[in-house]
């Protein structure tokens, strides 16, 4: 059967929204450019995978990743928050500086997955034997990220601004005692010269099926602190323990103590928070009442003001529960990462350049997550969105895949080729998009 338009109507089609007609040729050309790019991102992650190294010490990652931004003639630095590598891709027509962001550490765990890429690389760590693998993906976000690179270089002169890549150190945490991850490549001034205007970042994740992409504006993961509370009594004999004063029973009250924190003082209706004691060490024997108990822990929170009451609460608890018992409590409480936030404004702005893509079907808000994230201090300071991509098997069950961080951690790189679209669709939209200043930070927050 055929149809044929009346002029009117025909006409009227012409001027829809650009949004509702075929794509941007530009858009078009990356897709056929990311399609093409596959194989490619594949080996070098199948690399990556095999070769990972910890936080702080990704030398052959990050001089692979500058030797192809090298190639594709972007101006490169190397040596940023120690292992980092950030490059300037100049477009052909003025406009905003758009961020792009990969982590590159693996972790120390022994990978247990069979497949022929898989790493036996082993160190010592804290003093202990380990495997070292990627068991958080960061191997696809470096591969993703080359790819991108690839793709925007190719499309340079279509481009209205600047873009950034940053490949990051570190995320997991820098070894004992140094600095590292986003925190220290901001303190370098990775966003200054030229000054991000926004920034984009993504996760694979192990358990969304490929083709799905995940977000959430707002408080997406949780801040995380560190705290350790050490309680001195007065050692005694465990026979008599009326003459001296008992750390082991004062510290375990002040473990119960700790729990009224979120159950009893946080307005939970206002987000998740969490407080975990991981350790208590104490004593020697069975007989002899210790004079000291040291206690670790991790503090979650997914508002700002709830973290704040946390810190003040911790502290409170724990030294009045110790003076009650004659004890004393000395707390130190360490400000690890902030909130990971995403932008509000940002975010509605950006989702329909994702649902364009994958199908409005495939971008669904997930739950906030109390597991954090250091892209959070990149939001910090500009406005930012980062979410998760599918890296999980089609029709794998949920229950079936395993976590991040765990041995058996897989990737399926079928999800590849929508990271790179999804990371370049963004930066030309934004693009497209810019008014000539910067999204307010109403991550001025939470
Ligand atoms: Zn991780
Ligand atoms: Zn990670």
């Amino acid at each position: 059967m055929k149809i044929r338009l009346h002029p009117g109507l025909a006409m009227a089609l012409a001027l829809l929204p650009a949004a509702l007609q075929a794509q941007s040729p530009v858009k078009t050309r990356m897709n056929q450019l990311a399609d093409g790019l596959e194989k490619k991102v594949v080996a070098w992650r199948r690399e990556i995978h095999q070769n990972p190294e910890l936080g702080n010490r990704e030398f052959q990652t990050s001089a692979k990743v500058a030797a192809h931004l090298h190639a594709l003639g972007l101006e490169v630095k190397t040596n940023v928050a120690k292992t980092g590598v950030v490059a300037i891709l100049k477009g052909g027509k003025p406009g905003p500086v758009v961020a792009l962001r990969a982590d590159m550490d693996g972790l120390p765990v022994t990978e247990r997955v069979d497949v022929p890429f898989k790493s036996g690389v082993t160190t010592e760590y804290n003093g202990q034997k380990t495997g070292v693998m990627h068991a958080c993906g960061h191997d696809s976000h470096v591969a993703i990220l080359m790819g991108v690179a690839e793709v925007l270089a190719a499309v340079k002169n279509d481009l209205k601004g600047t873009v950034k890549f940053i490949f990051q150190p570190a995320e997991e945490g820098a070894p004992a005692g140094e600095e590292g991850g986003a925190k220290l490549m901001v303190k370098e001034g990775v966003l200054d010269n030229p000054k991000v205007d926004a920034i984009f970042g993504l996760h694979i994740n192990s358990q969304t099926e490929v083709g799905t992409i995940k977000y959430r504006p707002g408080a997406t993961m949780a801040a995380v602190d560190w705290f350790s509370i050490k309680v001195k009594g007065k050692q005694t004999h465990g026979a008599a323990p009326w003459s001296g004063v008992d750390p082991v029973v004062t510290a375990s009250q002040i473990v119960m103590g700790l729990q009224t924190i979120v159950s009893r003082n946080l307005p939970i209706t206002e987000g998740a928070a969490v407080v975990t004691v991981g350790a208590i060490h104490g004593g020697i024997r069975q007989n002899i009442i210790p004079e000291e108990v040291n206690m670790i822990g991790t503090i979650r929170a997914l508002n700002s003001e709830m973290q704040k009451t946390i810190h003040r609460r911790i502290p409170e608890v724990a030294t009045n529960i110790a003076e009650s018992a004659g004890a004393k409590a000395d707390v130190s409480i360490e400000t690890m990462y902030p909130v990971t936030y995403n932008d509000p404004s940002l975010t509605e702005q950006m989702v329909p350049t994702l649902e364009a893509l994958a199908g409005k079907e495939k971008v669904v808000i997930t739950p906030a997550q109390t597991g954090a994230e250091d892209f959070s201090f990149f939001q910090e300071k500009v406005p930012g969105f980062f979410y998760f991509l599918g890296g999980m098997p089609k029709g794998k069950k949920v229950e079936d895949a395993a976590p991040h961080h765990t041995p058996d951690f897989y990737i399926d790189e079928g999800g590849f080729v929508l990271g790179i679209k999804s990371l370049c669709h963004l930066t030309v939209d934004y693009m497209d998009q810019w008014k000539g200043t910067a999204a307010a930070v109403s991550s001025k927050k939470k």
